[in-house]
């Protein structure tokens, strides 16, 4: 078996990265693939931890030299994934986990296809992604707004992913991505079926 590929998204706020967090520590030989962006660093958030962060000029640079195995712009920011260090796990055999936009997994599943399993997170309604915007106190009002909009627009395309998983009770949706996670890596178009056959025969 090679590595697998998770992808999980859903609006900011929805509690993914709390989830992913608390997730990894259930799951061995897994790799969070670090984005990079151009946005600002939050209160609390690490360079090399959250994302790796740079500027504008660097990452239109980075894009030219082809060092992204994709990348979007969300709310005015460029995200990025970094092709390198993807294609290092995938070969150690990690399960490597990706939090991306709908843009990002539409790129990544056109290059990589069933070999991705991809979740979609969100909250049980937009009042519910309001509140806990608003409570998480890192975004001003329009940057809320902008991201609320998003959400909606990004909720358009659920049906683009494997699972969808409405985060209403935080335990049992760790309960769930869990077992997504296990999962994954017995995807059989993760197998070389000659390989498989060959040892399995003698
Ligand atoms: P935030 O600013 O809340 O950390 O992230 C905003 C959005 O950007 C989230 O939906 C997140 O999934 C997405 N995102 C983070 N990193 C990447 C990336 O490397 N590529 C893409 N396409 N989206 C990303």
């Amino acid at each position: 078996m090679r590595g697998g590929m998770l992808i999980i998204s859903g609006p900011s706020g929805s509690g993914k990265s709390s989830l992913m967090h608390e997730m990894f520590k259930k799951i061995d030989n897994i790799y969070f693939s670090i984005s990079t962006t151009t946005r600002g660093k939050r209160d609390g958030e690490a360079e090399g931890v959250d994302y790796h962060y740079i500027s504008k000029e660097e990452f239109e640079n980075d894009i030219e030299e082809g060092l992204f195995l994709e990348w979007a712009k969300v709310h005015d920011n460029y995200y990025g994934t970094s092709l390198k260090p993807i294609l290092k796990s995938l070969h150690d055999g990690k399960l490597v986990v990706f939090d991306i936009d709908v843009q990002g997994h539409k790129i990544a599943r056109e290059k990589f296809g069933d070999s991705i399993t991809s979740v979609f997170i969100t909250t049980p309604n937009q009042d519910e992604l309001s509140k806990r915007l608003k409570n998480r106190g890192t975004d001003c009002d329009e940057v809320i707004e902008k991201r609320i909009n998003n959400a909606l627009s990004e909720m358009t395309r659920v049906r683009e992913y494997n699972y969808v998983l409405i985060n209403d009770n935080f335990e049992k949706t760790l309960e769930e991505l869990t077992a997504i996670a296990i999962s994954s890596r017995c995807r059989v178009h993760l197998l070389d079926t000659e390989e498989f056959i060959s040892s399995w025969v003698s």
